[in-house]
């Protein structure tokens, strides 16, 4: 059966490739957009820098060109605070020049650039040049007085020889009279002539109080004031002066008149250029310097500073944008980091996610398959993965599935056949005759049961040997095999036991058939040299008159066929008035309760020893009864009658009260070895099992973990419920639980898996012939990986010879018990055999070859 749902064979990629390719993908886009950029980020940032330098370098130079206007202006204060002292006007020439080369510098950087920066630098530049000439002008009219004072000038210059002239004429006409040289007829000209001349001396000083607080730097109110007195001083000597003219002209004076004209001309020119004077001296360029200053070197300055600010200005635009693109690139960068991190964060969510889909479930989903396997429950398929690693997981879970079917099967037939013939065993039987009972009593149908067990078949084991009893039973199995039809089951119930099925069968049929089956089993065998014969009882019952439940049809199949055996009648057909009758002839039951009460049954012990040395590790206790009339009665019969008759739970306490004592007794006399004691199926019904197995502990004084207990797998599976419930009551209480005859029953792993025991007990039937049959090598082996699987100690029961250890010990088996070691025997030999330790230990060692390790 295969649990990948897709069969055909497909190679899907590798996850470790898938993985490394989706990482170098991821890996490179993300380091591609890292430098990308990064490499932007970078260049951006460098640019940036540049430009921040480069501007700041301009910014610097306009900063020359700025202090240096200041300086310029500095020093012009103090040149013109003093011409004479200090070096200037040199200074400001050379500041000027050195704002020229910045300007021109600047001019150059910004030819560059699409910015009105050049226009506006070259504009600067020729505002310097300007600056330049209009200092020179300054200094050049600071230096010259005549230009530094125009109004003075003028005066000093122009206004001089008119006023001598008038002053002159005024001496003149004052000399002739005051020399006599004229006698005046009018009396008022003498004094009209003082008068007037007196008027003019006025004039003049007026004049020169006018010039003089012009350089006082009065203020123009008080100069115009003064300049309409003098224009009054002036008309009134004006009228003076043609007085004088009309005096003059009744006068015979020689000259006189003349002279009057020439002082009215000259006073009249003399006014006028005073009125120039005044002109200048009330206008803002009575002093050359200040108006030069103002109308050109501030106006100038006043230029280059604005120059000075709108390139400024310009700047520190520029000096924005570039801070702004310094600003976009730091949020480019952090955009960068922010889009790694989600890229990262994507990835790990895009691998957290197809290791969810491609690992963790598909792991999970095989591991519930595995879960489902070990319990046996239907699993859901499992689906072809996508990924190479997966389904080489999910292959092995496969392969693993195969094989485990593989050994589940062949432990499956192995539990219910036979092995040494080949039939269905005892087990198999039970179960196609409770099958049988259902359709017959269904269909109203008859069928009908032969048990059969061959005479004398002892008698041929113990001189022809094991081997020869083994062949002669598989011939028996094929002759009756050949008897009966296909739907009939020939099955082997133990030794020398067997059973015939036979549906829709009625008693005259059986009958035939039972002669038949007589005729063919004791006709003579021939195995190898040997002719043996062998003899049959056989048993007869019937559905439903014999019985109508599995239990009684086996028993009164058992009774009729002893009864055949006791009168040698070959078959027998069971007769219910006989049974009570034939067992309480045979007397056992009454026997039985009474060897229980008298103590005439026995216990016998035989060795458990460690695989690898030749240490006892344990003893396991046998019931035996020596019937003082029928002899040696086989304990499992002992067990079955004490079933039948319902003082099973009275003989196991027997036993087990008995097994605890001597373990008891051999832990004081200093041999600590544990003991094993066998119970039966119907122990795990009795309630009390539990108290009863912990007050014989306490009485005898025993550790319970010396206490083993041996329950048949059969016996656990006959009501697995119940027997986990008894056993994890026992296995809390530290007993050690052992699954005996394993191997012979059925039981499911998930079910063994269940169980809490310690042991796994491997049935002599497979070990006995290990050594010649490979298959029972194979179950054995395979047994024991099994249990060491489920954690259980294993030890393995019929090693009769010293190859077989070797078997079992290859194998690693962990205990062994056989006949190599010792056969079961009563107390007192097996006590005196465990007491000379010593001894049996270098006979072990001899046996099981240890010396030669
Ligand atoms: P078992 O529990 O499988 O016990 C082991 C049987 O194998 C014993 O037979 C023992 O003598 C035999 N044996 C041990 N070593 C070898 C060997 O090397 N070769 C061969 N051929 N046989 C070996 P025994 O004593 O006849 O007991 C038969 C069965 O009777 C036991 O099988 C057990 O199921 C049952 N039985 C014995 N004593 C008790 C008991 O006290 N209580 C219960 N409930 N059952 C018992
Ligand atoms: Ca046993
Ligand atoms: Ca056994």
């Amino acid at each position: 059966m295969s649990l990948l749902k897709n069969g055909n064979k497909r190679n899907p990629p590798s996850l470790r490739t898938r993985y490394i390719a989706l990482t170098l993908l991821l890996g490179l886009l993300v380091i591609s957009i890292v430098l990308f950029f990064y490499s932007d980020a970078v260049s951006t940032k460098r640019q940036v820098t540049d430009e921040l330098v480069g501007l700041n370098a301009k910014l610097n130079k306009l900063d020359g060109v700025r202090s240096n206007l200041n300086e310029i202006y500095r020093n012009i204060d103090l040149f013109l605070l003093d011409p004479t002292q200090g070096n200037h006007a040199e200074v400001v020439h050379h500041l000027i020049s050195d704002s020229i080369i910045y300007t021109r510098q600047l001019n150059e950087e910004f030819q560059s650039e699409r910015s009105g920066l050049a226009s506006t630098a070259s504009a600067l530049g020729e505002q310097h040049s300007a600056l330049r000439i209009s200092v020179a002008d300054l200094i050049d009219s600071r230096m010259d007085v005549n230009r530094q004072y125009p109004g003075l000038a003028l005066s000093a210059n122009e206004m001089s020889s008119p006023q001598q002239g008038v002053s002159n004429s005024f001496l003149i006409l004052i000399a002739e009279i005051e020399n006599g040289d004229f006698e005046p007829k009018s009396v008022e000209l003498y004094p009209m002539l003082l008068k007037t001349r007196s008027l003019w001396l006025s004039q003049i000083s007026q004049m020169r109080i006018y010039l003089a607080n012009r350089f006082a730097s009065f203020s123009n109110e008080i100069l115009v004031t003064q300049a309409e007195s003098l224009d009054d001083l002036h008309l009134t000597f004006l009228n003076n002066v043609d007085t004088l003219e009309a005096l003059y002209a009744n006068e015979d004076s020689f000259e006189g008149p003349d002279i009057v004209a020439m002082i009215a001309n000259e006073s009249s020119e003399w006014i006028n250029i005073f009125q120039q004077v005044r002109k200048i001296s009330e206008s803002g360029k009575w002093r050359s310097d200040s108006h030069i200053m103002k109308s050109n070197l501030i106006p100038l300055t006043d230029d280059i500073s604005a120059s000075i600010l709108s390139i400024e200005n310009l700047l520190q635009t520029q000096e924005q944008s570039v801070a702004e693109r310094l600003r976009k690139n730091t949020e480019t960068l952090s955009t960068l980091l922010f889009t790694i991190v989600l890229l990262f964060l994507l990835y790990i969510s895009a691998i957290l996610f197809s290791l969810e889909w491609m690992v963790f479930r598909p792991i999970s989903s095989v591991a519930m398959a595995l879960r489902s396997k070990a319990f046996n429950i239907e699993s859901p398929e499992l689906v072809v993965s996508k990924s190479r690693e997966i389904d080489y997981l999910v292959e092995a879970f496969h392969q693993m599935d195969e094989q485990v079917n593989q050994r589940e099967n062949a432990l499956e037939h192995q539990a219910l056949h036979d092995h040494l013939t080949g039939l269905p065993n005892r087990f198999m039987l039970n179960q196609r005759l409770e099958y049988q009972l259902l359709t017959s009593e269904r269909n109203q149908k008859t069928f009908t049961l032969f048990l059969m067990d061959l005479d004398h078949f002892k008698d041929v084991n113990d001189s022809l040997g094991h081997a020869t009893g083994d062949m002669l039973l598989i011939e028996v199995a094929n002759r009756l095999a050949t008897q009966v039809r296909k739907t009939d089951t020939v099955a082997r119930l133990g030794g020398d036991e067997f059973a015939i099925l036979l549906p829709d069968t009625g008693r005259d049929e059986s009958e035939l058939l039972a002669k038949s089956i007589f005729e063919s089993i004791t006709a003579p065998f021939s195995i190898g040299e040997q002719t043996i014969n062998v003899g049959v009882s056989i048993g007869i019952v019937s559905y439903p008159v014999d019985g109508n439940d599995v239990m009684s049809l086996l028993q009164h199949a058992d009774i009729a066929m002893y009864i055949a055996k006791r009168n040698r009648t070959s078959f027998s057909h069971y007769d219910a008035s006989e049974d009570h009758h034939s067992l309480n002839r045979l007397g056992l039951i009454n026997d039985l309760r009474k060897a229980l009460t008298n103590d005439s049954l026995e216990l016998n012990f035989q060795p458990q020893v460690d695989v690898d040395g030749t240490t006892i590790t344990g003893a396991e206790a046998l019931l035996r009864w020596n019937h003082p009339l029928h002899g040696f009665i086989q304990p499992d019969k002992i067990v079955e009658l004490a079933e039948y008759v319902g003082i099973i739970h009275q003989l196991s306490f027997w036993v087990l009260d008995n097994a605890i004592a001597q373990c008891s007794q051999w832990h004081q006399q200093g041999i600590s070895i544990s003991i094993a004691v066998n119970l039966s199926v119907q122990d795990l019904a009795n309630p009390s099992l539990c108290d009863q197995i912990g007050q014989l502990l306490d009485r005898h004084q025993l550790p319970s973990e010396q206490l083993t207990l041996e329950i048949t797998e059969s016996g656990m599976m006959e009501n697995p419920a119940r027997s986990i419930e008894v056993l994890k009551v026992l296995s809390s209480m530290g007993i050690n639980l052992s699954i005996d005859d394993f191997g012979t029953g059925f039981s499911s792993l998930a079910y063994l898996k269940q169980l809490p025991v310690n042991e796994l007990k491997i049935d002599k039937s497979f070990v006995l012939d290990m050594d010649s049959d490979e298959s029972d090598a194979v179950i054995v082996q395979s047994t024991i990986n099994l249990g060491h699987n489920l954690g259980l100690r294993v030890i393995a029961e019929g090693v009769e010879h010293a190859g077989l250890l070797k078997m079992v010990r290859s194998f690693g088996c962990d205990q062994a018990q056989g006949y190599l070691f010792g056969k079961p025997q009563d107390s007192v030999q097996f006590t005196d055999w465990l007491t000379r330790s010593a001894q049996h230990e270098a006979v072990l060692s001899q046996k099981v070859g240890t010396n030669n390790h």
